[in-house]
């Protein structure tokens, strides 16, 4: 296990020289999905392993989320169409997509660096980096339950992704078309509105048109993530909660972990803080800024709630069923900064946008109200592999992405680690890119 010694200054640096063995210790910092996988993969690869987390388990964007594994829809944020939207965000805060009127120039370095990327040329390259992923994002879960992580995933046989128009649906289904020209393997089918209240009675008579999505799956991600963490310390991992770091120094032969309750000393580090990667990696040449994108959702009783994953895919709301008696709403990208609390009228806006389409929700029964921070990158890509300094790490920046990608990028960044080689499917991710 790494060693707790007494606390010590954060500094980063970086060095040229990588180590000259394959590290028998690491310290992974975030203990949300992404975190997680990484230990669980790590430990795979008989690394002794330490979690370091400032509150618990799925404290972050990894619990309140709408828990679709959906490979077909996991697709590059930065799109022409997000301009569009991105406009009349500036004017509507009822948009689904806000950015709050403030003077900040981290987020206009964002955005301008985000604009950049809404090309449909920078689409295309992003998004054939997507498709490579995506085929392999499925297999990585039914790892985890082959070896010992108890809480399922779910077939969502079909989810649906519903529309007012069929209008509406063709610009949905022009953007499947688009991802399968990518790379994308998607097995859909355009249904009417009767058809899809067949299959899912709580839509409602304003549903006029739908797709029918095959192949995809869903989870309870409050609950998967927890029995990730059982997962990691039944093979011997140790997760620190409550315990906060503030900085990493290389120290040549490893890493000094300082920490709220001291310092930690490991061989290498992860850093997997989600929102909050900033901080941590700049020292270590990490220049492509984490920026919150925040998500908002809350519970209402299953009954009269959808029984399927459901999208109501112009509004940009979210419905997944949890088990346990509740269906999740989730909706809203909030551009603001991570640590702000809940704003009641982002609620009141997924409401106002999901009530005259689906009937028999109860919304006053509503509980969980919840607000997370997806970490965008201005590209849209995770960043997954070493800094500057060959002993510290990055997995994070997944956006909207994290639940289906995370279990795979603990699994391609553990094998880097282990091996020394990095696989190949990581080259577009570079964290120093
Ligand atoms: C409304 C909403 C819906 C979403 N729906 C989906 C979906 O359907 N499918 C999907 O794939 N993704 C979805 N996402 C995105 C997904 O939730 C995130 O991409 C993912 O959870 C990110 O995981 P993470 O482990 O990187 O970050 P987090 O889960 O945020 O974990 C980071 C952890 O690091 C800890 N931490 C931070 N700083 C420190 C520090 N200094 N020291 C110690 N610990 C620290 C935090 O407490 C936190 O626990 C959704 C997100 C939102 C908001």
């Amino acid at each position: 296990m790494p060693s707790a010694t007494g606390s010590s200054r954060a500094t980063g640096s970086s060095r040229a020289t990588g180590p000259s063995r394959p590290p028998r210790s690491a310290i992974v910092i975030g203990a949300g999905m992404v975190g997680l996988a990484t230990a669980w993969s790590l430990r795979n690869h008989g690394v002794e392993v330490t979690v370091v987390e400032r509150r618990h388990p799925a404290a972050g964007a990894s619990w309140g989320n709408a828990g679709w594994l959906s490979p077909a829809l996991t697709l590059p944020l930065p799109e022409p169409a997000a301009l569009r939207y991105g406009l009349r965000s500036l004017v509507s805060p009822e948009s689904p997509v806000y950015v709050p009127p403030r003077p900040d120039p981290r987020l206009a370095r964002f955005l301008l660096s985000f604009t950049r990327n809404c090309t449909p040329r920078r689409w295309r390259v992003l998004a054939a980096t997507f498709a490579t992923l995506n085929r392999h994002a499925l297999e990585a879960y039914d790892a985890l339950a082959a070896d010992g992580v108890a809480e399922p995933t779910r077939p969502a046989e079909p989810c649906l992704l519903a529309f007012r128009t069929a209008a509406e649906r063709a610009a949905m289904a022009e953007e499947l078309e688009q991802a399968r020209a990518a790379g994308f393997s998607i097995a859909y089918e355009p249904i009417d509105g009767d058809r899809a209240r067949e299959l899912e009675p709580t839509l409602g008579d304003g549903i006029g048109a739908a797709l029918e999505l095959h192949g995809q799956r869903y989870l309870n991600p409050g609950n998967f993530v927890r029995a990730l963490a059982d997962a990691v310390r039944e093979r011997g991992g140790e997760i620190l909660e409550r315990t906060e770091v503030s900085g990493i120094r290389d120290l040549g032969q490893g890493v000094a972990v300082t920490t709220s309750r001291g310092q930690l000393r490991a061989d290498v580090a992860v850093v997997a803080t989600g929102a909050w990667l900033d901080g941590l990696v700049r020292p270590f040449g990490v220049r492509v800024p984490v920026q919150a994108g925040r998500g908002y959702s809350f519970s209402v009783p299953a009954e009269g709630a959808p029984t399927r994953p459901t999208y109501l895919a112009a509004q940009k709301v979210v419905c997944t069923p949890l088990g346990e008696g509740r269906v999740r709403v989730a909706g809203m990208m909030e551009l603001a900064p991570v640590e702000r609390p809940v704003d009641p009228r982002r609620i009141q806006a997924i409401i106002a946008a999901a009530r005259p389409l689906l009937r028999g929700i109860d919304w006053e029964a509503r509980k969980d109200t919840w607000v997370g921070a997806r970490p965008c990158t201005p590209d849209g890509l995770p960043l997954v592999g070493a800094t500057a300094s060959p002993r510290v790490y990055v997995n994070g920046g997944h956006g909207m992405w994290g639940v289906a990608l995370g279990p795979l990028s603990g699994r391609l960044l553990a094998d880097a680690i282990a091996t020394g080689t990095s696989p190949a499917e990581l080259a577009p991710l570079h964290p120093l890119r």
